[in-house]
C-alpha cells in the first residue's frame, strides 16, 4: 500500500489548482487524493490530471468538500475568502493538514482558522514563495534600521484577472515593515490616493495596485528618504513557485502539533 501523503485540492479547476496537480503530480512522496469545485463549475466530473494537462491522475472533481476533506492527509485550498472558514471547520473534524493561500481574508475568517488550529495544523500565507519570504524577512530589517524620516511604499502589479487590491504579498510586505518598525499596519496604512489627498503621513506605509496582462506577480518595497532610495524587489513568473511552496507546507505540517503557522515556520526562518 502507498505511504504518499494523500493531498486534496479545492478549486482544481483554477489557475492554482491546476499548477497543484502539476506540482503534486511530479513530487515524490504525495499524491492528489480528491479534487473539489464549486457547485455548478463547468470543470465538474473531470479528471484533475487531465484537466492540468498532465494525463488521467483517475481522480474526477466533485463538488463536496466533507467527502475531500474525510478522505485527505493534507487539503490545499487557493479558492476564495467566502468558503476558508467552513473549510476550516471541515478541516478541524477530520483533523487534516489545512493549507491556505486564499488572500483577501477577513478577521472573521482568521478567527475560524485559529479557531480550527486548536485541532490540527494549518498554514496560512499570502504568497506561499521561498523568495518572497525571505525578502520579508529582508524588508523587516531594513524597516528596524531605518526611523520614520525614510517613506515606505509598496507597489504592485497582478494580472488583470486578479479581483482583490492591494495584493495579499503587498500586505505581507507592509506587516514586515511595521513590525520592523514597531507599528501596528492598520493604523499606519495609506491606500488608494486620488484627488487632493494632503501631503504624505510621516511614518506612514503606502500602497499602489497596478493590474494589466497576465503579470503572475512584481513588487517592490520603496524606503525612500532626502536624495536616496532603496527598492527591494521580487518577481514571480510562474504560478509553480507559488504551488511548490504549498505542497511544502503540506509536507511539513504531517510532523507539526496543531496551530497555526505560516511559511516563516515552514521554511524555518523563525
Ligand atoms: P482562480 O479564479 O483561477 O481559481 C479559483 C478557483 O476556486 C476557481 O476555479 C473557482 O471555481 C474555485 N472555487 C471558488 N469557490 C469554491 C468553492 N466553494 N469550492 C471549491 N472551489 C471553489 O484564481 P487563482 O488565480 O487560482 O487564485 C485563487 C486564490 O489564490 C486567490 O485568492 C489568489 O489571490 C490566491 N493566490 C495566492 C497565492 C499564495 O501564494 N498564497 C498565490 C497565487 C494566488
Amino acid at each position: 500500500m502507498s505511504t504518499d501523503v494523500r493531498i486534496g485540492i479545492v478549486g482544481a479547476g483554477g489557475r492554482m489548482g491546476r499548477a497543484l496537480v502539476r506540482e503534486i503530480g511530479g513530487t515524490d512522496g504525495c499524491m492528489v487524493a480528491g479534487a473539489s469545485e464549486r457547485p455548478g463549475a463547468p470543470v465538474l466530473g473531470q479528471d484533475a490530471g487531465a484537466m492540468a494537462g498532465i494525463g488521467s491522475i483517475e481522480v474526477k472533481i466533485h463538488d463536496d468538500p466533507l467527502a475531500l476533506f474525510a478522505g485527505c492527509d493534507a487539503v490545499i485550498d487557493f479558492t476564495s475568502p467566502s468558503v476558508t472558514a467552513h473549510h476550516a471547520s471541515l478541516a478541524a473534524q477530520g483533523k487534516t493538514i489545512y493549507i491556505v493561500g486564499t488572500t483577501g481574508l477577513e478577521a472573521e475568517q482568521f478567527d475560524a482558522l485559529r479557531k480550527a488550529a486548536a485541532h490540527t495544523a494549518i498554514v496560512q500565507a499570502y504568497n506561499m514563495s521561498v523568495g518572497v519570504n525571505l525578502l520579508a524577512g529582508l524588508v523587516r530589517q531594513v524597516a528596524t534600521q531605518l526611523g520614520p524620516d525614510w517613506d515606505i511604499e509598496i507597489v504592485e502589479m497582478h494580472h488583470r484577472l486578479k479581483v482583490d487590491a492591494p495584493s495579499g504579498t503587498a500586505i505581507l510586505f507592509g506587516e514586515a515593515a511595521a513590525r520592523g518598525r514597531g507599528i501596528d499596519l492598520a493604523q499606519h496604512s495609506e491606500r488608494g490616493r486620488d484627488g487632493i489627498t494632503g501631503a504624505r503621513q510621516k511614518g506612514s506605509i503606502g500602497f499602489a495596485s497596478l493590474r494589466g496582462g497576465n503579470v503572475v506577480g512584481d513588487h517592490s518595497v520603496i524606503f525612500a528618504a532626502e536624495n536616496e532610495r532603496i527598492e527591494l524587489s521580487h518577481k514571480a513568473s510562474d504560478r509553480t513557485i507559488f504551488a511548490r511552496g504549498a505542497v511544502r507546507a503540506a509536507l511539513w505540517a504531517r510532523s507539526a502539533a496543531p496551530g497555526l503557522y505560516g511559511m516563516a515556520d515552514v521554511l524555518g526562518l523563525n
